[in-house]
């Protein structure tokens, strides 16, 4: 089956059918996508990036077609987004019936019910047996926000705490959250005031156990803000963009208690981590962790954009009316993908696929770092892996190592995504409805490119 139709030249179909193959017909980017990118060099700002140098046409299972028909394996989700899989055929039919209905009413003028349905689901899903809420929103930095405004009305306090490599997105309150400068905020300030970091749990790195880490963390809190004055600390439970870090055992559980003994409202920002990703629901579960609030997004309705805080009631119910919300928050399209996608995600065996996936990862990735010590740490959990690449010598970061091997893995087709505060971590966040074999063939791809950078 041709990628492009020669007859009509139209793209193909996304979806599972697409044909299933890492194929290369032109060099990166062929004539096509050439063109259009000169044309987003014209007409959008440098400013908004891009990693693969190619169009996109058509996604479905674990591939990635671009206007020229090259077919690319895809092991990044569009950062962790297509969990279920591109153009999922359950959710591009619940999307279809939805847009047929009604596009739009604003939930916040005349409600509708996959929007409840939703919220019922999170409070279902998300860990803890205690009364839940959820409130529903466009993306992860808006959902963080509101965790953040949820959080300061109900303990009345201003304070807030984020980690040391911590990702929360790019508006003004999470430019303030997040770690780092270059890219996220250099140039971008003044931030958001009453934001206070804390020490990181990086086991590779500071070699402290699990407890030692969360007591620096909490001497730091007590002696620099007061618990008196801290209205939430917020912490990705595996963090994403600042490195795919696995906190030590026993360190989220030592913050959530002192979090409850002192007031402060425990939020999990599993934007990234949440909805299988992980092998779990939520990736708190992994860690024995139940928080006050968590926050998602990404994975949550298999690419339309939605996201949400979900919470304990007392504590999600603290805004006056009109105090949350926003014009397009729980768009019902997004509610309906939301919901197809929440099916696949409890009836279709996903989160055992990402276990299965996580283990061929691991496996790979661990005889690759016995052969070759600049890979100085391979962790992560399900379908979220990382290799952290050194100098064998000083375990010095090595930046330049990590992007040569991904330009590389990209140039034969394979897209993958860096990560890590020193930009030294290649992750792996396929699909979940990739193939083992196209999945094999890209860690082979990989491996080839280590073998020659
Ligand atoms: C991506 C991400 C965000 C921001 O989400 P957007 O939808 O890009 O605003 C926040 N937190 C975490 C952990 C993320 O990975």
């Amino acid at each position: 089956m041709a990628l492009l139709d020669a007859a009509t030249d139209a793209p193909p179909l996304g979806g599972p059918d697409l044909p299933q193959e890492r194929r290369l017909v032109t060099e990166l980017p062929g004539p096509r996508s050439a063109a259009i990118l000169a044309r987003k060099a014209d007409a959008v700002p440098a400013g908004v990036g891009h990693t693969v140098p190619v169009a996109a046409v058509a996604a479905g299972g674990g591939v990635v077609v671009d206007a020229d028909g090259n077919s690319l394996i895809d092991l990044g989700s569009g950062i962790a987004v297509t969990t279920v899989g591109n153009a999922h055929p359950k959710i591009a039919a619940a999307v279809a019936a939805q847009v047929a209905q009604f596009t739009h009413t604003c939930f916040m003028i005349s409600p509708y019910e996959s929007y409840i349905e939703v919220a019922e689901a999170l409070n279902r899903l998300t860990p803890g047996d205690f009364d839940k809420k959820s409130a529903l929103f466009n993306s992860g930095a808006e959902a963080v926000e509101n965790a953040i405004k949820i959080a300061r009305k109900h303990t009345g306090r201003s304070a807030v705490v984020a980690f040391d490599h911590g990702y929360h997105g790019r508006t003004n309150l999470t430019m303030a959250l997040t770690a780092k400068s270059m890219p996220y905020k250099s140039g971008f300030g003044p931030f958001a005031p009453e934001v206070y970091r804390a020490p990181m749990s990086y086991p590779f790195r500071d070699g402290l156990t699990g407890a030692e880490a969360a007591s620096r963390a909490i001497s730091q809190m007590e002696k620099q803000i007061g618990a008196d004055n801290l209205a939430a600390i917020i912490i990705e439970p595996i963090q994403g963009e600042g490195g795919f870090i696995v906190p030590a055992d026993g360190f989220l559980p030592a913050l959530a208690e002192w979090c409850r003994a002192n007031g402060v409202v425990f939020i999990a920002d599993e934007v990234q981590t949440g909805f299988a990703r992980t092998g779990h629901m939520f990736a708190s579960e992994i860690f024995g962790v139940v928080p006050d609030l968590i926050t998602t997004a990404k994975g949550i309705a298999g690419g339309l954009p939605l996201a949400a805080v979900t919470g304990r009631a007392e504590i999600m119910d603290a805004s006056h009316a009109g105090g949350l919300g926003g014009t397009y928050g729980g768009n019902p399209i997004a509610c309906a993908a939301a919901l197809a996608a929440i099916d696949v995600f409890e009836n279709d065996g996903v989160i055992e696929r990402a276990q299965q996936i996580g283990a061929i990862l691991t496996e790979r990735l661990t005889v690759l770092q016995s052969k070759d010590p600049r890979i100085g740490d391979v962790r992560g959990h399900g379908a979220m892996i990382a290799a952290e690449f050194v100098n064998p010598e000083t375990m010095a970061p090595d930046a330049p190592l990590t992007s040569a091997v991904a330009k590389a893995a990209i140039a034969r087709g394979v897209i993958v995504l860096t990560c890590g505060t020193y930009g030294n971590v290649i992750r792996f966040l396929p699909p979940l409805s990739i193939g083992d074999d196209l999945l094999n063939e890209g860690l082979n791809v990989i491996a080839e490119a280590l073998a020659a950078a």
